[in-house]
């Protein structure tokens, strides 16, 4: 794989960070990921937007222009010839002696890296994933797509050592989302997912989903929900850039919707497959 790194493109053997990065040593930097299907770009711009947003609330300024990144993107989906899969963009504060406050005349670091993946034809669209719940440990900013991930990987191996394929993070409760997702579940034609908040990710594949709904007939409650409600739901699903509408038919070994993924999120998918195959621009 070619792989970019502070302005160049490189045989990922080759590519070097100083061991002094605070991405590494603080998890000082922001990422994002963002679909690649038929060699395009999907909703590219929102994600950058929601980059600036992120590099913005921890005052890391970001030297590259939308069209600069853009024009990145494009370059590592041609060098890497993808068709199907995500492009992952992270930027951190920069290398300095390790000292917590941001050092003076630090310069970005920035990596791109691509990753084939078939999300479309992904095996768990026939099966819907099976989710079980575990502590949001994180911490109070998750509205920023920050690289400290460590609440979510401990949720994702907690998932994996119980055979499931993804995990729901819980407080109080209450659903917040999904380790790497947003969450929804369904009742009727009503589809219900919590408001944004420092709570939880703004997610660009659930603001896509929203914008479409005025072509169906379902109509949107947002609201947070409990455990207990999901449990109790007639159809659950995640949305993300990479999982794009995925059906949930097992949480917590509870079967939901007889354990098929349901009408409304299939119909869901298919709008949202389709957008993305046109790029995504909304
Ligand atoms: N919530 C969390 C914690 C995430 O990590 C993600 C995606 O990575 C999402 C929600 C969904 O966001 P998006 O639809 O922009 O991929």
């Amino acid at each position: 794989r070619i792989v970019y790194v502070n302005g160049e493109y490189l045989p990922e053997e080759e590519a070097k960070i100083s061991v002094f990065d605070r991405g590494f040593i603080f998890a000082d930097g922001i990422y994002e990921v963002s679909a690649v299907l038929g060699g395009k770009l999907v909703d590219c711009e929102a994600h950058l937007a929601r980059l600036e947003r992120s590099c913005g609330e921890i005052n890391l300024p970001l030297p590259w222009s939308r069209t600069e990144l853009v024009a990145i993107h494009e370059e590592m989906i041609k060098r890497n010839a993808l068709d199907e899969g995500g492009v992952y963009l992270q930027v951190t504060r920069g290398a300095a002696d390790r000292d917590f406050a941001f050092p003076k005349d630090i310069k970005p670091t920035l990596v791109l890296f691509t990753q084939a993946r078939n999300y479309v034809n992904a095996p768990t669209v026939k099966t819907g994933i099976k989710v079980v719940t575990f502590p949001d440990l994180r911490w109070e900013r998750r509205d920023i797509k920050s690289v400290g991930l460590l609440g979510q990987v401990l949720a994702k191996q907690y998932a994996a050592e119980q055979g499931a394929n993804d995990a729901w993070l819980v407080e109080d409760g209450v659903v917040t989302e999904g380790a790497s997702a947003t969450a929804w579940i369904v009742k009727g034609k009503t589809l219900i997912s919590r408001p944004l908040s420092n709570k939880v990710l703004p997610g660009i594949t659930r603001k896509a989903v929203l914008a479409f709904l005025a072509e169906t007939d379902f109509t949107f409650e947002e609201r947070t929900f409990t455990l207990e409600e999901a449990l109790d739901a007639e159809e659950a699903f995640i949305t993300s850039a990479t999982a794009f509408v995925m059906p949930v038919t097992s949480l917590d070994g509870h079967t939901i919707h007889n354990g098929a993924p349901g009408p409304t999120t299939l119909r869901l998918r298919e709008i949202y497959v389709d957008f993305a195959r046109k790029g995504g621009v909304l």
